[in-house]
């Protein structure tokens, strides 16, 4: 039998059966968050603390209680292997006994402070190791962290304009949910509530480089936001020469090369700066750097510090400052956290470590898919991997949307949930987090070998 590439009639239809049953299974096993749920309906939209949680999952939604390592816990006492790892955001894993001895510790002396904390300092040498900037500031969302790189950024240049490459994601920004207009069309909005177009947005395909030279050649970009690797679409990875071309290009315009590093700092240690060798002028993050506490960082040059420092804002409104900043922002206990985290937990052994496990997650997916006829290739980047339903991986957010299949991504999932394997969001892949082991691994490719052997009987 010749390898198949995607999934055809034969697999749908078994993927309708699949679904069928196993959504009723998981129905059952959830009495309680299906309780939740109703009573929620009249008191939050959709019933969800956040919209997008409705939208997301196509199943009804899993009200959780608590976790521990790897493991998660609905409030019915269904324990699940996490391998979403909350999309970057619990990839330390659940209730950490050190992070929780720090969190006492930062809760006995206040978590809240409004003036700086001494860790403050700690963190941002662990994030200069990593990403090789030497000055920081602090959130508490990477998207804010995203948006206030792009004000400085703004200020720097004297320009307006922003580079984005389709299929990136970077938080809920008005100037970064904009896709690339089809046959040189304006760039389209992904969302609704958007004001109009940012003046100088423009959006083009990763790994075009041509295209993006043709934006910077205007001179009216202030930066790129990038990130080093698509993250957000499955997983598409740079071409050799594409991000050092990218960097050449902006020093050569005039515009400054932000990358997000938010996913891809936990993929392997340093991110994709680290991997791909490039120098850029911001660095954006957070996500799990505080073990799930809130945080939020970006990184710059000393010019751009520089650019901070001749920008100030004052308390009596005298000077007009960058617009940077929030009350609860660089936050005693979110500093506490990603300073325990950075240097005793997430540690480059630690890091190296979850890279091997997210390699044998990419060979298993490849050797199941194999196994059972099929020409599909396992997305790859450290701790990342993931489904891609072609042999070929995908250079563009495009190509990259061709395997983001809901049916298939759907019925895996509450099949997986069904066996006490919680999998990943439909853009992303199981990811290996730092509270994994081989066993987990294993674990996870026992229930996918069962699985295709379902979707591929017919
Ligand atoms: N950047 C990237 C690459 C992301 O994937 C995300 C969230 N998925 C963000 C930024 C925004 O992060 P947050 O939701 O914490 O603001």
């Amino acid at each position: 039998m010749d390898a198949e590439a995607g999934l055809d009639r034969r697999h749908r239809e078994a993927l309708v059966r699949i679904r069928a049953r196993e959504d009723a299974a998981f129905r059952a096993r959830v009495p309680r968050s299906l309780e939740l749920a109703s009573r929620a309906g009249t008191r939050m939209p959709d019933g969800v603390p956040m919209a997008w949680m409705a939208g997301f999952y196509r199943t009804p939604v899993l009200w959780v209680s608590h976790g521990s390592g790897p493991v998660l816990t609905d409030v019915d006492g269904n324990d699940y292997v996490d391998f979403n790892v909350g999309d970057m955001s619990s990839v330390l894993g659940y209730a950490h006994p050190r992070l929780t001895e720090v969190i006492g510790e930062r809760a006995a002396h206040g978590v809240q402070m409004f003036l700086p904390v001494e860790q403050a300092l700690a963190v941002c040498d662990r994030l200069r190791q990593r990403f090789g900037l030497p000055y920081w500031q602090f959130t508490l969302s990477a998207g804010t962290a995203n948006t206030e790189a792009l004000r400085i950024a703004r200020v720097a240049t004297g320009r307006q304009g922003v580079l984005l490459f389709d299929g990136g994601y970077h938080g809920q920004l008005q100037e970064t949910l904009w896709a690339g207009g089809e046959g040189g069309a304006p760039p389209a909005p992904e969302a609704t509530g958007l004001g109009p177009l940012p003046p100088g947005l423009a959006v083009v395909d990763f790994n075009d480089l041509a295209a993006a030279e043709r934006v910077l050649a205007q001179r009216r970009t202030a930066a790129v936001l990038i990130e080093g690797v698509l993250t957000n679409c499955g997983t598409v990875l740079p071409d050799p020469g594409f991000l050092p071309g990218l960097r050449e290009a902006c020093t050569r315009y005039g515009t400054l090369l932000a990358v997000d590093e938010t996913h891809t700092q936990f993929d392997l240690y340093g991110g994709a700066v680290t991997r791909y060798r490039i120098a850029p002028d911001l660095v954006t993050g957070g996500k799990g750097i505080a073990g799930g506490i809130p945080i939020g960082c970006y990184g710059m040059t000393s010019a751009l510090a520089g650019v901070i420092e001749a920008n100030p804002a004052d308390e009596l409104g005298e000077t007009v400052g960058l617009a940077l900043g929030g009350t609860l922002f660089g936050n005693a206990l979110s500093l506490a956290c990603a300073e325990v985290v950075l240097s005793e937990l997430m540690t480059r052994a630690e890091h190296d470590r979850i890279a091997g496990l997210g390699g044998r997650l990419s060979d298993g997916i490849e050797d199941a898919a194999r196994a059972h006829g099929l020409a599909w290739c396992a997305h790859r980047f450290g701790a990342r991997s993931g489904y891609c339903l072609f042999p070929e991986r995908p250079r563009t957010a495009r190509e990259a949307h061709r395997s983001l299949d809901p049916l298939f991504t759907d019925t895996r999932r509450v099949y997986f949930a069904n066996r006490g394997v919680w999998d990943a969001i439909s853009s992303a892949g199981p990811h290996a987090g730092f509270a994994h082991t081989d066993r987990d691994v294993d674990n996870y490719l026992g229930i996918l070998d069962g699985f295709l052997d379902e979707m591929c009987a017919g």
